[in-house]
Protein backbone atom coordinates (compact mmCIF):
# COMPACT_ATOMS: atom_id res chain seq x y z
CA UNK A 1 0.00 0.00 0.00
CA UNK A 2 1.93 2.96 -1.26
CA UNK A 3 -0.51 5.44 -0.27
CA UNK A 4 -0.73 4.71 2.80
CA UNK A 5 2.99 4.78 3.07
CA UNK A 6 3.36 8.30 1.90
CA UNK A 7 2.86 11.55 3.97
CA UNK A 8 2.47 14.19 2.17
CA UNK A 9 2.28 17.70 3.11
CA UNK A 10 -0.82 19.78 3.24
CA UNK A 11 -2.47 20.01 0.07
CA UNK A 12 -2.31 22.75 -1.97
CA UNK A 13 -6.00 21.89 -3.18
CA UNK A 14 -8.48 23.98 -1.89
CA UNK A 15 -12.56 22.84 -2.50
CA UNK A 16 -13.99 23.79 -5.53
CA UNK A 17 -16.85 25.55 -5.22
CA UNK A 18 -18.54 25.95 -1.60
CA UNK A 19 -21.87 25.57 -2.77
CA UNK A 20 -24.73 23.84 -1.33
CA UNK A 21 -23.97 20.12 -2.32
CA UNK A 22 -20.31 20.01 -0.93
CA UNK A 23 -21.65 21.74 2.27
CA UNK A 24 -24.09 18.53 2.56
CA UNK A 25 -21.22 16.11 1.77
CA UNK A 26 -18.66 17.31 3.61
CA UNK A 27 -21.25 17.05 7.01
CA UNK A 28 -21.86 13.72 5.60
CA UNK A 29 -18.40 13.06 6.18
CA UNK A 30 -18.02 14.29 9.08
CA UNK A 31 -20.45 12.42 10.80
CA UNK A 32 -19.18 9.02 8.64
CA UNK A 33 -15.61 10.31 11.10
CA UNK A 34 -17.51 10.84 14.30
CA UNK A 35 -18.90 7.59 13.87
CA UNK A 36 -15.60 6.08 12.74
CA UNK A 37 -13.90 7.30 15.79
CA UNK A 38 -16.23 6.07 18.13
CA UNK A 39 -16.46 2.26 16.52
CA UNK A 40 -12.34 2.46 16.48
CA UNK A 41 -12.75 3.32 20.33
CA UNK A 42 -14.45 -0.16 20.30
CA UNK A 43 -11.20 -1.79 19.16
CA UNK A 44 -8.61 -0.31 20.36
CA UNK A 45 -9.81 1.23 23.42
CA UNK A 46 -10.17 4.90 24.49
CA UNK A 47 -6.39 5.87 25.42
CA UNK A 48 -5.26 5.34 22.15
CA UNK A 49 -8.10 6.77 20.83
CA UNK A 50 -7.32 9.95 22.80
CA UNK A 51 -3.77 9.98 22.15
CA UNK A 52 -3.54 9.16 18.55
CA UNK A 53 -7.08 9.66 16.63
CA UNK A 54 -8.38 12.44 18.71
CA UNK A 55 -5.44 14.98 17.02
CA UNK A 56 -6.20 13.48 13.34
CA UNK A 57 -9.09 16.08 11.37
CA UNK A 58 -10.98 14.85 8.36
CA UNK A 59 -10.00 16.52 5.08
CA UNK A 60 -11.62 14.96 1.78
CA UNK A 61 -11.96 11.84 0.44
CA UNK A 62 -10.38 11.94 -2.57
CA UNK A 63 -10.88 9.25 -5.55
CA UNK A 64 -11.19 6.72 -2.90
CA UNK A 65 -8.45 7.66 -0.55
CA UNK A 66 -9.47 9.05 2.83
CA UNK A 67 -7.42 11.88 3.65
CA UNK A 68 -6.63 13.26 7.06
CA UNK A 69 -4.08 15.37 8.42
CA UNK A 70 -2.05 14.98 11.53
CA UNK A 71 -0.64 18.38 13.23
CA UNK A 72 3.01 16.66 14.23
CA UNK A 73 5.14 13.61 11.32
CA UNK A 74 5.34 11.77 14.54
CA UNK A 75 1.69 11.29 14.97
CA UNK A 76 1.17 10.37 11.54
CA UNK A 77 3.49 7.76 11.35
CA UNK A 78 2.05 6.08 14.19
CA UNK A 79 -0.84 6.20 12.97
CA UNK A 80 0.27 5.06 10.15
CA UNK A 81 1.91 1.68 11.38
CA UNK A 82 -0.77 0.80 13.39
CA UNK A 83 -3.92 2.14 12.83
CA UNK A 84 -4.82 2.38 9.22
CA UNK A 85 -6.04 -0.85 8.32
CA UNK A 86 -8.72 -0.34 10.93
CA UNK A 87 -9.68 3.19 10.14
CA UNK A 88 -9.67 1.97 6.44
CA UNK A 89 -11.98 -1.09 7.03
CA UNK A 90 -14.11 0.81 9.61
CA UNK A 91 -14.61 4.00 7.25
CA UNK A 92 -15.24 1.38 4.48
CA UNK A 93 -18.21 -0.51 6.32
CA UNK A 94 -19.82 3.23 7.30
CA UNK A 95 -19.48 4.97 4.15
CA UNK A 96 -18.17 4.03 0.56
CA UNK A 97 -14.78 1.69 0.64
CA UNK A 98 -11.46 3.59 0.39
CA UNK A 99 -8.83 1.71 -0.27
CA UNK A 100 -5.66 3.87 0.60
CA UNK A 101 -5.30 6.16 3.67
CA UNK A 102 -3.15 9.08 3.40
CA UNK A 103 -2.20 11.44 6.71
CA UNK A 104 -0.69 14.69 5.59
CA UNK A 105 1.30 16.28 7.76
CA UNK A 106 -0.47 19.85 8.50
CA UNK A 107 2.50 22.01 7.01
CA UNK A 108 2.55 24.71 10.24
CA UNK A 109 3.04 22.56 12.75
CA UNK A 110 5.71 21.13 10.17
CA UNK A 111 7.26 24.05 10.22
CA UNK A 112 7.89 24.58 13.88
CA UNK A 113 8.91 21.41 14.22
CA UNK A 114 12.01 21.90 11.62
CA UNK A 115 12.78 25.47 13.49
CA UNK A 116 12.61 23.49 17.18
CA UNK A 117 15.58 21.19 16.11
CA UNK A 118 17.98 20.65 13.00
CA UNK A 119 15.76 17.38 12.28
CA UNK A 120 17.08 16.30 8.78
CA UNK A 121 13.87 14.45 8.74
CA UNK A 122 11.59 16.87 8.37
CA UNK A 123 8.63 16.16 5.61
CA UNK A 124 9.36 16.84 2.18
CA UNK A 125 7.00 16.51 -0.57
CA UNK A 126 7.61 13.13 -2.23
CA UNK A 127 9.12 13.10 -5.96
CA UNK A 128 6.49 12.45 -8.47
CA UNK A 129 8.48 10.53 -11.26
CA UNK A 130 7.34 9.45 -14.70
CA UNK A 131 3.91 11.58 -14.32
CA UNK A 132 3.80 12.73 -17.94
CA UNK A 133 2.91 8.85 -19.31
CA UNK A 134 -0.94 9.32 -19.80
CA UNK A 135 -2.91 11.97 -18.93
CA UNK A 136 -5.85 10.45 -17.28
CA UNK A 137 -3.75 7.69 -15.83
CA UNK A 138 -1.81 8.61 -12.60
CA UNK A 139 0.89 6.17 -13.22
CA UNK A 140 3.32 8.46 -11.48
CA UNK A 141 5.21 7.26 -7.86
CA UNK A 142 5.32 8.61 -4.75
CA UNK A 143 8.99 7.79 -3.35
CA UNK A 144 9.32 8.24 0.32
CA UNK A 145 11.85 10.79 0.84
CA UNK A 146 13.28 8.60 3.67
CA UNK A 147 13.30 5.43 1.86
CA UNK A 148 17.10 5.84 0.15
CA UNK A 149 19.61 3.67 0.48
CA UNK A 150 21.92 6.03 3.01
CA UNK A 151 19.50 5.02 5.54
CA UNK A 152 19.00 1.46 5.08
CA UNK A 153 21.10 -0.39 7.57
CA UNK A 154 22.03 -3.54 6.98
CA UNK A 155 22.38 -6.82 8.42
CA UNK A 156 22.99 -10.80 8.06
CA UNK A 157 19.17 -10.72 7.51
CA UNK A 158 18.92 -8.47 4.48
CA UNK A 159 22.48 -8.12 2.70
CA UNK A 160 21.33 -9.93 0.47
CA UNK A 161 18.69 -8.29 -0.75
CA UNK A 162 20.18 -5.01 -0.19
CA UNK A 163 23.15 -6.35 -2.58
CA UNK A 164 20.81 -7.19 -5.21
CA UNK A 165 18.84 -3.57 -4.73
CA UNK A 166 21.76 -2.16 -5.39
CA UNK A 167 23.01 -3.59 -8.31
CA UNK A 168 19.65 -3.51 -10.21
CA UNK A 169 19.99 0.38 -9.67
CA UNK A 170 23.80 0.84 -10.74
CA UNK A 171 23.57 -1.35 -13.56
CA UNK A 172 22.21 0.25 -17.19
CA UNK A 173 20.46 -3.30 -18.45
CA UNK A 174 18.57 -5.20 -16.21
CA UNK A 175 19.56 -7.84 -13.99
CA UNK A 176 18.16 -10.56 -12.12
CA UNK A 177 15.14 -10.37 -13.97
CA UNK A 178 12.66 -10.04 -12.56
CA UNK A 179 13.97 -9.11 -9.04
CA UNK A 180 11.89 -10.30 -6.13
CA UNK A 181 12.02 -9.38 -2.67
CA UNK A 182 9.93 -11.69 -0.21
CA UNK A 183 9.44 -11.54 3.56
CA UNK A 184 7.26 -10.40 6.43
CA UNK A 185 5.69 -6.75 7.37
CA UNK A 186 7.99 -4.47 8.08
CA UNK A 187 11.43 -5.66 7.07
CA UNK A 188 12.33 -3.53 4.53
CA UNK A 189 10.58 -4.45 1.29
CA UNK A 190 8.94 -1.10 0.35
CA UNK A 191 11.99 0.56 1.97
CA UNK A 192 14.36 -0.99 -0.70
CA UNK A 193 12.17 -0.69 -3.33
CA UNK A 194 11.93 3.21 -2.73
CA UNK A 195 15.84 3.34 -2.43
CA UNK A 196 15.76 1.35 -6.22
CA UNK A 197 13.56 4.02 -7.27
CA UNK A 198 15.73 6.80 -5.69
CA UNK A 199 19.07 5.70 -6.71
CA UNK A 200 17.76 4.99 -10.38
CA UNK A 201 16.75 8.50 -10.48
CA UNK A 202 19.89 10.29 -9.46
CA UNK A 203 22.02 8.07 -12.05
CA UNK A 204 19.78 8.02 -15.00
CA UNK A 205 17.28 11.36 -15.03
CA UNK A 206 16.07 9.76 -18.59
CA UNK A 207 15.20 6.38 -17.16
CA UNK A 208 11.50 6.15 -16.65
CA UNK A 209 10.56 4.03 -13.01
CA UNK A 210 7.57 3.64 -11.51
CA UNK A 211 6.49 1.92 -8.31
CA UNK A 212 2.98 1.21 -7.41
CA UNK A 213 1.18 -1.36 -5.01
CA UNK A 214 -0.47 -4.73 -6.60
CA UNK A 215 -3.55 -2.38 -4.89
CA UNK A 216 -3.35 0.62 -7.01
CA UNK A 217 -2.28 -1.92 -10.03
CA UNK A 218 -5.50 -3.61 -10.19
CA UNK A 219 -7.49 -0.54 -9.01
CA UNK A 220 -6.50 1.21 -11.85
CA UNK A 221 -7.21 -2.03 -14.25
CA UNK A 222 -10.67 -2.41 -13.09
CA UNK A 223 -11.12 1.35 -13.69
CA UNK A 224 -9.84 1.07 -16.97
CA UNK A 225 -12.01 -1.70 -17.56
CA UNK A 226 -15.11 -0.09 -16.52
CA UNK A 227 -14.24 3.17 -19.00
CA UNK A 228 -13.51 0.81 -21.49
CA UNK A 229 -10.49 1.61 -21.49
CA UNK A 230 -7.43 -1.24 -21.29
CA UNK A 231 -5.80 0.48 -24.40
CA UNK A 232 -4.18 3.44 -22.29
CA UNK A 233 -3.57 1.65 -19.53
CA UNK A 234 -1.44 -0.96 -21.40
CA UNK A 235 0.44 2.00 -23.40
CA UNK A 236 0.99 3.54 -19.96
CA UNK A 237 3.42 0.84 -19.44
CA UNK A 238 5.33 0.55 -22.67
CA UNK A 239 7.50 3.39 -21.97
CA UNK A 240 8.35 2.30 -18.47
CA UNK A 241 11.73 1.39 -18.12
CA UNK A 242 12.02 0.11 -14.08
CA UNK A 243 8.37 -0.85 -13.43
CA UNK A 244 8.08 -2.04 -9.29
CA UNK A 245 5.04 -3.43 -8.13
CA UNK A 246 4.51 -4.07 -4.21
CA UNK A 247 2.86 -6.36 -2.54
CA UNK A 248 1.76 -8.43 -4.63
CA UNK A 249 0.08 -10.70 -2.11
CA UNK A 250 -2.87 -8.87 -2.46
CA UNK A 251 -4.17 -9.69 -6.25
CA UNK A 252 -3.88 -13.39 -5.10
CA UNK A 253 -7.01 -15.45 -6.27
CA UNK A 254 -7.41 -12.25 -8.30
CA UNK A 255 -7.98 -13.56 -12.13
CA UNK A 256 -8.07 -11.15 -14.32
CA UNK A 257 -6.17 -8.51 -12.74
CA UNK A 258 -3.11 -11.18 -12.57
CA UNK A 259 -3.47 -11.72 -16.67
CA UNK A 260 -3.22 -8.29 -17.48
CA UNK A 261 -0.17 -8.09 -15.05
CA UNK A 262 1.36 -11.22 -16.58
CA UNK A 263 0.57 -9.45 -20.26
CA UNK A 264 2.17 -6.25 -18.56
CA UNK A 265 5.30 -8.33 -17.11
CA UNK A 266 6.06 -10.05 -20.55
CA UNK A 267 6.11 -7.21 -22.69
CA UNK A 268 8.46 -5.22 -20.10
CA UNK A 269 10.36 -8.45 -19.83
CA UNK A 270 10.76 -9.21 -23.44
CA UNK A 271 12.52 -5.69 -24.19
CA UNK A 272 14.64 -6.14 -21.47
CA UNK A 273 13.11 -3.87 -18.74
CA UNK A 274 13.72 -4.11 -15.61
CA UNK A 275 10.51 -5.77 -13.10
CA UNK A 276 10.97 -5.74 -9.55
CA UNK A 277 8.17 -7.16 -7.39
CA UNK A 278 7.75 -7.65 -3.29
CA UNK A 279 5.55 -9.69 -1.38
CA UNK A 280 5.62 -11.40 1.88
CA UNK A 281 6.23 -14.81 0.55
CA UNK A 282 7.88 -16.48 -1.89
CA UNK A 283 6.34 -16.86 -5.61
CA UNK A 284 6.70 -21.30 -4.72
CA UNK A 285 4.27 -20.25 -1.22
CA UNK A 286 2.33 -17.55 -2.33
CA UNK A 287 -1.39 -18.69 -2.34
CA UNK A 288 -3.71 -18.26 -5.31
CA UNK A 289 -1.17 -17.00 -7.76
CA UNK A 290 -2.16 -18.35 -11.57
CA UNK A 291 0.65 -20.87 -12.24
CA UNK A 292 2.10 -18.77 -15.35
CA UNK A 293 2.46 -15.97 -13.06
CA UNK A 294 4.14 -18.20 -10.50
CA UNK A 295 6.74 -19.20 -12.75
CA UNK A 296 7.13 -15.72 -14.33
CA UNK A 297 8.26 -14.65 -11.28
CA UNK A 298 10.51 -17.00 -10.21
CA UNK A 299 12.51 -16.69 -13.37
CA UNK A 300 15.11 -14.00 -11.89
CA UNK A 301 15.79 -13.42 -8.49
CA UNK A 302 14.48 -14.38 -5.32
CA UNK A 303 15.84 -13.26 -1.98
CA UNK A 304 14.29 -13.02 0.88
CA UNK A 305 14.68 -10.40 4.08
CA UNK A 306 14.82 -12.64 7.33
CA UNK A 307 13.91 -11.16 10.61
CA UNK A 308 16.26 -8.25 12.20
CA UNK A 309 19.13 -9.49 14.81
CA UNK A 310 19.20 -7.81 17.85
CA UNK A 311 22.44 -5.48 16.27
CA UNK A 312 20.72 -5.08 13.57
CA UNK A 313 17.53 -3.86 15.54
CA UNK A 314 19.83 -1.62 17.74
CA UNK A 315 21.68 -0.13 14.80
CA UNK A 316 18.34 0.79 13.05
CA UNK A 317 16.71 2.18 16.13
CA UNK A 318 20.31 4.24 16.94
CA UNK A 319 20.23 5.63 13.39
CA UNK A 320 16.68 6.61 13.42
CA UNK A 321 17.17 8.71 16.62
CA UNK A 322 20.31 10.26 15.20
CA UNK A 323 18.29 11.34 11.85
CA UNK A 324 15.46 12.75 14.34
CA UNK A 325 18.35 14.68 16.03
CA UNK A 326 18.14 12.99 19.33
CA UNK A 327 19.81 11.89 22.25
CA UNK A 328 18.78 8.43 23.70
CA UNK A 329 20.64 6.57 25.90
CA UNK A 330 22.42 3.34 24.67
CA UNK A 331 20.15 1.62 27.40
CA UNK A 332 16.70 2.42 26.21
CA UNK A 333 17.98 1.50 22.73
CA UNK A 334 19.21 -2.03 23.84
CA UNK A 335 15.76 -2.17 25.45
CA UNK A 336 13.84 -1.28 22.84
CA UNK A 337 15.92 -3.58 19.98
CA UNK A 338 15.28 -6.48 22.88
CA UNK A 339 11.96 -5.89 23.25
CA UNK A 340 9.90 -5.29 19.98
CA UNK A 341 11.53 -8.12 17.49
CA UNK A 342 8.88 -8.41 15.57
CA UNK A 343 9.05 -5.93 13.01
CA UNK A 344 10.94 -2.30 12.30
CA UNK A 345 8.04 -0.63 11.75
CA UNK A 346 6.90 -1.36 14.89
CA UNK A 347 10.71 -0.23 16.70
CA UNK A 348 10.84 2.77 14.97
CA UNK A 349 6.74 3.65 16.35
CA UNK A 350 8.02 2.73 19.89
CA UNK A 351 10.97 4.97 19.35
CA UNK A 352 8.86 7.90 17.99
CA UNK A 353 6.60 7.85 20.39
CA UNK A 354 8.98 8.15 23.25
CA UNK A 355 10.89 11.06 21.66
CA UNK A 356 6.89 12.54 20.98
CA UNK A 357 6.42 11.74 25.04
CA UNK A 358 9.72 13.46 25.30
CA UNK A 359 9.22 16.31 23.38
CA UNK A 360 5.87 17.23 25.00
CA UNK A 361 6.43 16.42 28.21
CA UNK A 362 10.14 18.44 28.23
CA UNK A 363 11.43 15.77 30.04
CA UNK A 364 14.73 13.44 28.75
CA UNK A 365 14.38 10.32 27.30
CA UNK A 366 15.03 7.65 30.48
CA UNK A 367 14.29 3.99 30.31
CA UNK A 368 11.48 4.76 33.07
CA UNK A 369 9.87 7.18 30.58
CA UNK A 370 10.35 4.31 28.04
CA UNK A 371 8.86 1.88 29.85
CA UNK A 372 5.71 3.80 30.84
CA UNK A 373 5.18 5.23 28.03
CA UNK A 374 5.24 2.01 25.92
CA UNK A 375 3.63 0.14 28.20
CA UNK A 376 0.47 -0.92 26.47
CA UNK A 377 3.05 -1.96 23.45
CA UNK A 378 4.89 -4.21 25.63
CA UNK A 379 2.32 -6.20 26.76
CA UNK A 380 1.10 -6.83 23.28
CA UNK A 381 5.09 -8.04 22.85
CA UNK A 382 5.50 -10.08 26.12
CA UNK A 383 7.00 -13.24 25.28
CA UNK A 384 5.74 -16.45 26.82
CA UNK A 385 8.45 -18.12 29.54
CA UNK A 386 9.49 -21.55 28.16
CA UNK A 387 10.82 -24.17 30.69
CA UNK A 388 14.35 -23.34 29.03
CA UNK A 389 13.83 -20.13 29.86
CA UNK A 390 13.19 -21.11 33.46
CA UNK A 391 15.99 -23.76 33.58
CA UNK A 392 18.23 -21.35 32.97
CA UNK A 393 17.04 -18.65 35.24
CA UNK A 394 16.99 -20.83 38.14
CA UNK A 395 19.96 -22.80 37.43
CA UNK A 396 22.08 -18.98 37.29
CA UNK A 397 19.97 -17.82 40.31
CA UNK A 398 21.41 -20.96 42.18
CA UNK A 399 24.53 -21.47 40.85
CA UNK A 400 24.19 -24.94 39.50
CA UNK A 401 25.15 -25.78 36.19
CA UNK A 402 22.13 -26.24 33.32
CA UNK A 403 22.77 -29.55 32.58
CA UNK A 404 22.09 -30.67 36.28
CA UNK A 405 18.41 -29.22 35.64
CA UNK A 406 18.46 -32.87 33.69
CA UNK A 407 20.77 -35.26 34.96
CA UNK A 408 19.75 -37.83 37.28
CA UNK A 409 21.90 -36.24 40.54
CA UNK A 410 19.58 -36.17 43.81
CA UNK A 411 21.96 -34.33 45.66
CA UNK A 412 19.60 -31.98 47.90
CA UNK A 413 21.31 -28.84 46.44
CA UNK A 414 20.76 -29.67 43.09
CA UNK A 415 17.61 -31.44 43.51
CA UNK A 416 15.26 -28.43 45.45
CA UNK A 417 16.41 -25.88 41.96
CA UNK A 418 14.95 -28.63 40.21
CA UNK A 419 11.94 -28.93 42.20
CA UNK A 420 11.84 -24.63 42.02
CA UNK A 421 12.53 -25.12 38.25
CA UNK A 422 9.28 -27.77 37.82
CA UNK A 423 7.05 -25.43 40.27
CA UNK A 424 7.52 -22.63 37.98
CA UNK A 425 7.56 -24.69 35.18
CA UNK A 426 4.10 -25.66 35.70
CA UNK A 427 3.11 -21.92 37.28
CA UNK A 428 4.44 -19.88 34.34
CA UNK A 429 3.42 -22.26 31.47
CA UNK A 430 0.74 -24.32 30.23
CA UNK A 431 2.50 -27.03 29.57
CA UNK A 432 1.05 -30.64 31.26
CA UNK A 433 2.87 -32.39 34.07
CA UNK A 434 3.91 -35.56 31.58
CA UNK A 435 5.44 -33.07 29.10
CA UNK A 436 7.31 -31.09 31.75
CA UNK A 437 8.77 -34.58 33.17
CA UNK A 438 9.77 -35.20 29.53
CA UNK A 439 11.68 -31.56 29.21
CA UNK A 440 13.76 -32.36 32.65
CA UNK A 441 15.68 -35.42 31.47
CA UNK A 442 12.68 -37.67 30.54
CA UNK A 443 11.12 -37.83 34.44
CA UNK A 444 8.07 -38.91 35.06
CA UNK A 445 4.62 -36.82 35.83
CA UNK A 446 4.26 -37.96 39.21
CA UNK A 447 8.01 -36.97 40.28
CA UNK A 448 6.89 -33.25 38.65
CA UNK A 449 3.60 -33.38 40.47
CA UNK A 450 5.85 -34.63 44.04
CA UNK A 451 8.05 -31.53 43.87
CA UNK A 452 4.83 -29.06 43.23
CA UNK A 453 3.50 -30.26 46.40
CA UNK A 454 6.90 -30.09 47.77
CA UNK A 455 7.78 -26.43 47.02
CA UNK A 456 3.73 -25.41 47.85
CA UNK A 457 4.72 -27.00 51.25
CA UNK A 458 8.14 -25.49 51.72
CA UNK A 459 6.91 -22.03 51.01
CA UNK A 460 4.60 -22.29 53.92
CA UNK A 461 7.06 -22.62 56.11
CA UNK A 462 10.28 -21.52 54.25
CA UNK A 463 9.87 -17.41 54.10
CA UNK A 464 13.58 -17.28 52.59
CA UNK A 465 12.02 -20.17 49.57
CA UNK A 466 9.28 -18.07 49.15
CA UNK A 467 10.92 -14.64 48.74
CA UNK A 468 13.50 -16.82 45.92
CA UNK A 469 10.66 -17.69 44.26
CA UNK A 470 8.95 -14.66 43.99
CA UNK A 471 12.23 -13.05 42.63
CA UNK A 472 13.03 -15.83 40.10
CA UNK A 473 9.46 -15.28 38.83
CA UNK A 474 9.97 -11.35 38.22
CA UNK A 475 13.00 -12.05 36.63
CA UNK A 476 11.57 -14.07 34.49
CA UNK A 477 8.39 -11.62 33.74
CA UNK A 478 10.61 -9.19 32.75
CA UNK A 479 12.78 -11.22 29.91
P1 LIG B 1 7.85 -3.84 4.42
O1 LIG B 1 7.61 -3.20 3.09
O2 LIG B 1 8.78 -5.02 4.34
O3 LIG B 1 6.59 -4.17 5.17
P2 LIG B 1 8.98 -1.28 5.06
O4 LIG B 1 9.94 -1.15 3.93
O5 LIG B 1 7.73 -0.48 4.94
O6 LIG B 1 8.62 -2.81 5.33
O7 LIG B 1 9.75 -0.94 6.40
C1 LIG B 1 9.06 -0.60 7.58
C2 LIG B 1 9.82 0.50 8.29
O8 LIG B 1 11.04 -0.01 8.77
C3 LIG B 1 10.16 1.65 7.38
O9 LIG B 1 10.03 2.86 8.09
C4 LIG B 1 11.61 1.41 7.02
O10 LIG B 1 12.30 2.62 6.80
C5 LIG B 1 12.14 0.71 8.25
N1 LIG B 1 13.20 -0.24 7.93
C6 LIG B 1 13.07 -1.52 7.57
N2 LIG B 1 14.26 -2.09 7.37
C7 LIG B 1 15.18 -1.13 7.60
C8 LIG B 1 16.62 -1.10 7.58
N3 LIG B 1 17.34 -2.18 7.27
N4 LIG B 1 17.23 0.06 7.90
C9 LIG B 1 16.50 1.15 8.23
N5 LIG B 1 15.17 1.19 8.29
C10 LIG B 1 14.51 0.06 7.98
MG1 LIG C 1 5.79 -2.80 2.23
Amino acid sequence: MIDANVITETSQELPDSVNADSLNQKASYDRNWAETISLLEKEIGPAAVKNWIHPLVFIAVREQRLVLSAPTRFLADWVRSHYADAVRRIWGSIAAPVFSLEIEVDAESATHKAQDQDNTDTPQAPAPVAQENAAHLALESRLDPRFTFDNFVTGPSNELAHAAAQRVSESQDAVFNPLFFYGGVGRGKTHLMHAIGHDIQARFPGRSVVYMSAEKFMYQFVRALREKDTMSFKDAFRTVDVLMIDDIQFISGKTTTQQELIHTFNALLDQGKQVIIAAEKSPAEMEGLDERLRSRLGWGLVVDIQPADLKLRHEILARKAKAAGKTVPDNVLDYLAEKIATNIRELEGGLNRILAHADLMKCPVTLDTTKAVLSDLFRAHDRKVTIEDIQKKTAGFYDIKLSDMLSARRLRSIARPRQVAMYLAKKMTPTSLPEIGRQFGGRDHTTVMHAVRKIDELMEKDPKLSADLTRLEESLKEL
